[in-house]
């Protein structure tokens, strides 16, 4: 798939590329104070505001509508800011790009239904403007890989991925946690495509936002989209994690762009320890090889004696004592509990399928 780089289609000349503006359009007055002050911020080349804003409960405050499409070709007239604004119907796209907004995106909340995205894909169909395309709020990889897909086949090459973290049902300090693996999964299976990340819904609070930015430009994401209130404490959504244009300021300052290419002897060092990362994924490989054979055996063993394939205590016993020795070992408890899970689901499975296949051979 042939995606343009993201400054070919945005100007910006400092990494990374920013994208400002308040979760919500609410008043003119809002808009055009909060976009007068970000608009003196040199890495801000975007400005961003919900229209229609799509609510998980009814009854709050669902967006100004179309009338807010006025105040962004505004701030587009008298600041340069580029626009974006989210559409999530076919109506939405059209009356945006008649209101000569620049970039479109679609949210979390929308991009989890490939019905509308269908519909909005089919709608952008001969319309020339940049998407971007934000990931499900489940954690499903294919879901916003569809979405990207669904875009492509109108003929879209002007497209970019946002990164806004991902609903679950553990407790957590984020909002939406980012579950990093996915969009570096992401990055894996479409390289070119640009990615931006979200900090603004994956912290879910201002203190969040930097920690997250910088993870992101760690990580070779290209873009931030934060969201930046006037006056965030009396914002009518996402009070919480709206900065100031003056609290972005020092953020954007803060950050370290870090080289993706390390010099001569940087990548010499690095080379040396990514030999041994390789050597000890190798072993692991073999020794995990050998503990599902040994799955295996167990699964014919039980399977002649009659024995139950899950046995709670043995589970129990086995799971406390490698946490206990993984935490001396200063692994990370969480971790641990992971990837035991998922080393403890593939035995039962092995397990599972030998009874099976010993059954019908009955
Ligand atoms: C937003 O950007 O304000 C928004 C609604 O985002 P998301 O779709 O990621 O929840
Ligand atoms: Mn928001």
């Amino acid at each position: 798939m042939d995606f343009l780089p993201l400054n070919n289609w945005i100007e910006y000349d400092s990494k990374p590329l920013v994208i400002a503006g308040p979760c919500s359009a609410e008043t003119e007055e809002q808009v055009m104070a909060t976009a007068r002050q970000i608009a003196t911020i040199p890495m801000v080349k975007v400005f961003r505001a919900g229209i229609w804003k799509p609510r998980t409960r009814p009854g709050g405050f669902e967006g100004v509508g179309k009338e807010g499409l006025q105040w962004l070709k505004k701030v587009k007239n008298e600041t340069g800011l580029l626009t974006t604004v989210e559409v999530a119907k076919p109506e939405h796209v059209e009356q945006a790009v008649e209101a000569g907004i620049d970039i479109l995106w679609i949210g979390a909340r929308t991009v989890v239904n490939p019905f509308s995205v269908q519909e909005l894909a089919e709608a952008l169909a001969g319309i020339d403007i940049p998407i971007l395309v934000k990931n499900p709020v489940n954690p499903d990889l294919t879901l916003w890989i569809g979405a990207i897909e669904r875009m492509v086949k109108t003929g879209h090459n002007r497209i970019a991925a946002v990164h806004r973290g991902f609903s679950q049902l553990e407790k957590s300090n984020y909002r939406y946690p980012p579950l990093w693996e996915i969009p570096i999964e992401l990055m894996r299976l479409m390289p070119g495509l640009p990615v931006i990340c979200d900090p603004s819904h994956i912290g879910g609070s201002t203190s969040l936002i930097q920690p997250i930015s910088q993870q992101a430009l760690d990580l070779e994401m290209q873009g931030l989209m934060i969201e930046t209130h006037i006056d965030p404490t009396h914002a009518l959504t996402d009070a919480k994690q709206q900065l100031t244009p003056q609290s972005l300021v020092s953020i954007l300052n803060s950050l370290i762009i870090r080289d993706s290419n390390g010099t001569y002897e940087t990548e010499r060092n690095l080379e040396v320890l990514r030999k041994d990362i390789d050597n000890i994924d190798d072993q692991m490989i073999q020794l995990l090889a050998r503990r599902m054979e040994i799955a295996h055996e167990m699964g014919v063993y039980k399977c002649d004696h009659s024995i139950t394939i899950l046995q709670l205590r043995r589970w129990k016993e086995l799971f406390a004592d490698r946490i206990n020795k993984g935490l001396l070992k200063g692994l990370d408890n969480r971790f641990l509990a992971n990837l035991l899970r998922l080393v403890h689901e593939e035995s039962i499975r092995i397990q599972t399928n030998v009874m099976c296949e010993k059954e019908n051979k009955k």
